[in-house]
């Protein structure tokens, strides 16, 4: 295998449910790797650390054949990026498990994880009994978007815990004298560490001396984190460890934080804010992923029709589907589509979508999409739209919400290069329109607006 591939990233969900739109599987407590089997074996963790030497009898996945002895680790396999030199990450999720059963067979110390269809609560209640960390959810239709957390990978997990950097530690008091007091926790916000709270418990004597010996050679003399109180023994902001807690307090700080492990295998990098899923987070731009159980109960359901996705809420409370021929929204999902509707509405403008989530997420955009680069246009958000709207065209009567002509100015696919909730950039291939666009989102001029370019 030659290519290197970024594990994608899971979100947190704050509560297990159940959707046949979802695959559900057991969210295993350990290191990530994934391994590239070709002449030899490669176990790269997440921080790109290689961990075959560490794990020698994993070396079966070389062979697929049984080995011998106790087996000290398992490797689960939960998915298959690349066979044969070619990449998988672009088909479904449904595909890949075929494949991945016909590559890999297992072994003592290789096991493949199986996952379950639609029953998401009580597969994590049956997780949770047995004392697992929970489960995890998968959209059906979701890609494997490598480096991405884009919400079709959800944890759900029965204690809330959180990855943090080690920022420093305070002294220990009393018996705890010759070691640390507390830890000092911190996550980055935008590039900067912040202080999330410290951690005092849930360490053996044996760890705390194994930690002290950690820090040694990390000791700074520069504050990691601003606004703490009290001394502390800075450390360079290398180490991750996973806390569990109850909440998160108003001013983002964990209440009643326990020490669960060190994770070696996560660069402190990763260990940002939006982990943290508290009920009175400042942030609006870092809340959970909407769950998919809760979908509002749609104006007038036809029998039989699709329950529509949450999101499409406001599409739905604008449009009377008695008059308009509009979609209602199928949730049938056709892959990384894009379309340029050109809109002739009150003001001609064009509307640009792609599919993601599970919907069209739309711009309006007056002066249309600028096929030179460097030039910018203003794109304004508006709500998301059904998946099969990306085909329609045709009239939206007078007196409905857009009434006008819709007519199809381009459509094809698209790849995703980044996503976040202040940039997009996608690669577009259309019939019309063929190359690198971005998306930047434009705070002064208002919250919905955002500037649409080609890249060079
Ligand atoms: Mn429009």
């Amino acid at each position: 295998m030659t290519a290197r591939y970024l594990p994608m990233l899971a979100a947190s969900a704050p509560a297990p449910f159940s959707s046949n739109d979802w695959l559900f599987e057991i969210k295993w407590d350990g290191v990530r790797a994934i391994a590239s089997v070709g002449t030899s074996l490669s176990l790269r963790s997440r921080n790109d650390v290689e961990l075959a030497d560490r794990f020698p009898e994993l070396a079966e996945l070389l062979a697929l054949a049984p080995g011998t002895g106790s087996p000290p680790v398992t490797y689960i396999v939960f998915d298959i990026l690349e066979r044969n030199g070619k990449s998988l990450t672009g088909l479904p999720l449904t595909e890949r498990p075929d494949i991945l059963k016909a590559a890999v067979r297992e072994g003592p110390h290789v096991v493949l994880s199986v996952p379950v269809a639609g029953q998401g609560e009580d597969y994590y209640r049956a997780a949770v009994a047995q004392g697992l960390e929970g489960v995890m959810a998968k959209r059906r239709d979701s890609h494997y978007e490598p480096g991405l957390r884009s919400g079709a990978w959800l944890k759900i997990k029965a204690q809330k815990s959180c990855d943090c950097v080690i920022a420093g530690y305070t002294a220990g008091q009393g018996g705890r004298g010759p070691v640390f007091g507390a830890l000092l926790l911190a996550l980055y916000d935008k590039g900067v560490l912040i202080p999330v709270g410290k951690v005092g418990t849930g360490f053996s004597d044996q760890l705390l001396a194994d930690l002290m010996a950690t820090f040694a050679p990390l000791v700074t003399s520069v504050p990691q984190v601003q606004g703490v109180a009290g001394r502390v023994t800075w450390l360079q902001p290398v180490l991750v460890c996973e806390v569990a807690y109850q909440e998160v307090t108003r001013d983002r700080k964990l209440r009643i934080p326990r020490f669960l492990r060190l994770r070696t295998d996560k660069p402190a990098t990763d260990c940002t804010l939006d982990q943290l899923t508290g009920p009175h987070l400042a942030h609006k731009e870092h809340q959970p992923p909407p769950v998919p159980t809760t979908l509002p109960e749609p104006a007038k359901t036809l029998p039989g029709a699709p329950a529509p996705q949450p999101t499409l809420r406001k599409y739905h409370e604008k449009r009377n589907f008695s008059v308009t021929s509009e979609p209602e929204g199928a949730t049938t999902m056709s892959g990384n589509s894009f379309v340029i509707q050109e809109h002739h509405a009150s003001h001609l403008h064009y509307d640009f979508r792609l599919e993601r989530d599970g919907v069209l997420k739309s711009w309006a955009v007056p002066k249309g999409v600028p096929e030179i680069p460097g030039e910018k246009h203003l794109a304004v958000a508006v709500e998301d739209h059904p998946l099969d709207y990306g085909t329609f065209a045709g009239e939206i009567p007078k007196g409905q919400y857009g009434a006008g002509t819709v007519s199809i100015w381009d459509s094809g696919t698209y790849d995703t290069k980044h996503w976040d909730d202040g940039k997009i950039e996608v690669t577009l291939r259309g019939n019309r329109l063929n190359g690198p666009y971005v998306l930047v989102k434009f705070n002064r001029a208002g919250k919905n607006n955002w500037l649409l370019f080609r890249a060079a």
